[in-house]
């Protein structure tokens, strides 16, 4: 019998099998579609990760995804961030307060430039060919900013907690999860796992899992999208040349430099899909979100771009976007977690911190901003509470 069952190997999952069969824990994952899909929000090329977050309380615990991931670098002895710098952009009355964040980095002491538009033209010449940088724009950079893999890091976490003795089944849909006295069965097409703690990172189906447990979490489900714009001089946007960029605004931009696919320059829209369900949301891309983002971007960098590529991906939007990790009130032996649209770059810090919770550790007080009981979790939806 296994000791813990983790159901969803997305990024958090995996990271979370990884980390407990690394401690010598008996595991079995559990995952309804194919290994690396792209049906859920852990696929495609990259993901920001960064220190710059507008809390204390995030920006410290950014240490511990850092650190997180360079544990797993130096398990398996393979390079995971690239790091390239970040801005973040910040026009005149951004609906986003750079105050939040320029007050959280000093709060922990963590180093960051404070920029002006001529400043940031200087330093990255591709903003200088569009008209949106202008000299009043201000800029928060920090050198610390970079990028991990999406599906390469999470085939990577899968291979890693294999590597340690984890079992990984795929096309494995659990169907629900029953208390079977102090244990728990996990229940599949092909029967029940008795385990000992179940831990559910199942992001945009985590109320499937739930509800049979008389449980729900207010959440929305976006169907958001990322394109690939290819570009005559796209070295112009290489790493070293060009940073990863967030506008601080609403609509809310971001993008890569050249990573992953290098046939086009990304970018994307932070909350700009349309709610969806899970399992019959479309694969096609929103052509009025390409022209959004395309118009954007030439405003940003300048003309020239192609046709872009694009690859659709599940936001899971909790009321106040913050994460949940916690264990369940009153299950004890069932621990839970999302990562609210925002959680890729801690995956694996995610992954050990759940591990830890499945073997009995205590949760710690860096936790109870993510506990199921805070009002925030529970409050009506409300989308100005994701502008962050
Ligand atoms: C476009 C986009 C851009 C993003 N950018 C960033 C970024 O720059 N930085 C950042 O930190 N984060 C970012 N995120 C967020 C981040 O990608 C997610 O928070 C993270 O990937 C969530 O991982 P997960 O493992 O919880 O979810 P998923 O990867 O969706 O994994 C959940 C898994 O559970 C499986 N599952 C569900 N129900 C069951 C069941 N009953 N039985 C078995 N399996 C089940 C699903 O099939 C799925 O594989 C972005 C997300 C998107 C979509």
């Amino acid at each position: 019998m296994a000791d813990v069952a983790v159901i969803g190997l997305g990024g958090l999952g995996s990271a979370t099998a990884y980390w407990l069969a690394r401690r010598d824990v008996s595991v079995v994952g559990f995952e309804q579609f194919e290994l690396g899909h792209v049906r859920g929000a852990s696929h495609d090329h990259s993901r920001i990760i960064r220190r710059s977050y507008h809390t204390p309380e995030y920006v410290r615990l950014t240490a511990g995804a850092y650190d997180a991931w360079q544990a797993v670098e130096a398990d398996c002895g393979e390079h995971i961030i690239t790091v390239t710098g970040g801005v973040d952009l910040f026009p005149p009355g951004a609906a986003i307060d750079h105050g939040t964040y320029t007050a959280s980095l000093a709060a922990e002491r963590v180093p960051f430039e404070w920029i002006d538009g001529a400043e940031i033209r200087s330093r990255w010449p591709a903003f200088a060919k569009g008209s949106l940088v202008t000299p009043d724009v201000m800029g928060l950079y920090s050198a610390e900013t970079g990028i991990v893999p999406a599906g390469p890091g999470t085939a990577t976490l899968q291979r890693l907690a294999v590597a340690h003795g984890a079992e990984l089944r795929e096309h494995s849909p659990v169907r629900e999860i029953r208390a079977a006295g102090g244990e728990v069965d996990v229940i599949t097409d092909d029967g029940a796992t008795r385990v000992g703690h179940v831990v559910i990172t199942a992001d945009a189906w985590t109320n499937r899992l739930l509800a049979p447990m008389g449980r729900s979490i207010p959440m929305v489900v976006t169907r958001e999208q990322v394109s690939y714009f290819p570009h005559a001089d796209l070295q112009r946007f290489a790493v070293g040349r060009f940073p990863v960029w967030i506008w601080m605004d609403d609509p809310s931009f971001y993008g890569f430099p050249l990573y992953g696919d290098m046939s086009g320059l990304k970018g994307s829209e932070d909350c700009g899909g349309s709610e969806v369900d899970p399992d019959t949301r479309t694969f096609d891309p929103d052509p009025g979100m390409e022209d959004r983002l395309r118009s954007f971007m030439e405003q940003l960098v300048g003309p020239g771009f192609g046709a872009p590529r694009t690859a659709t991906c599940l936001y899971t939007l909790t009321s106040d976007r913050d994460f949940l990790l916690d264990t369940l009130p009153g299950i004890p032996n069932v621990s839970v977690a999302l990562g609210a649209a925002h959680g890729f770059k801690f995956a694996a810090w995610f992954g050990r911190t759940l591990a830890g919770l499945a073997c009995g550790e205590p949760a710690g007080p860096d936790l109870a901003p993510f506990s199921f009981d805070r009002p925030g979790l529970h409050a009506p939806i409300d989308r100005s509470a994701w502008m962050v």
